[in-house]
């Protein structure tokens, strides 16, 4: 049986690990979109495989695994290496997030993805919960938690879909300018709606 898929996303210091976490409180499964981007290029996977194809073997730290900056210079401006690498990796990273939501035992699991919207990804999904706050709030909370300048806050948050967009496409907001007891209730709420949703399932 299909379990329901709730997609989580929102922009840069909106919440979506303290959110996904409160979920995960009630013991629902979370696919987590960073954590499978990271293990589709672990050493031995096909993915990092192909890279060392490509780009040779300088693009490995000692220890084997993959040097992240170095590959964020060879890509940069390099729009045909960019889109050979997102061609190699988006399929890989797809097929795992079906994989481990197939395996999903709880009555639905939470599928988070920071650039859910950007990459239209929410097709994957039977609902999309987007966490929403003031742009000053995720300002001062990136930087508070990541110790950077306003700036680079702002340069991130423009290289993401605009709010309007991001909300337009969701089915459900939860809003996160409150404190986190605030935050606690309202998952509560959205756990309930959702668990009686997934009956329908
Ligand atoms: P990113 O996209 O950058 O990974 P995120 O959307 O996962 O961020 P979190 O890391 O969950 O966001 O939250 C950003 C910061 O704001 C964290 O330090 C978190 O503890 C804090 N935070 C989240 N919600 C609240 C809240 N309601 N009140 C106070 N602090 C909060």
């Amino acid at each position: 049986m299909m379990t329901m898929v709730i997609g989580l996303t929102g922009g840069i210091g909106s919440g979506k690990t303290t959110v996904a976490n409160l979920f995960g409180d009630y013991g629902i499964d979370i696919i987590d979109a960073d954590i499978i981007a990271r293990e589709v290029v672990e050493p031995s996977t096909v993915g990092l495989n192909a890279i060392v194809g490509k780009l040779g073997a300088d693009i490995l730290l000692t220890d084997g695994t993959l040097d992240r900056s170095k590959l964020r210079d060879a890509i940069f401006n390099e729009q045909q290496l960019k889109d050979w690498l997102n061609g190699l990796l988006h399929p890989l990273i797809r097929e795992k997030m079906l994989s481990n939501i197939s395996k999903a035992t709880s009555p639905y699991c939470l599928l988070v993805v920071p650039l859910m919207v950007e990459n239209n990804l929410q097709t994957m999904t039977h609902r999309l919960l987007v966490v929403d706050v003031d742009e000053s709030v995720q300002i001062d909370r990136t930087q508070a938690r990541d110790n950077v300048a306003p700036e680079h806050v702002k340069k991130i948050l423009m290289a993401q879909a605009s709010r309007q967009n991001r909300n337009a496409a969701a089915d459900d907001i939860i809003s996160n300018n409150g404190n986190s007891a605030e935050l606690k209730n309202k998952v509560a709420e959205l756990h309930q709606k959702y668990i009686k949703m997934s009956h329908l399932y």
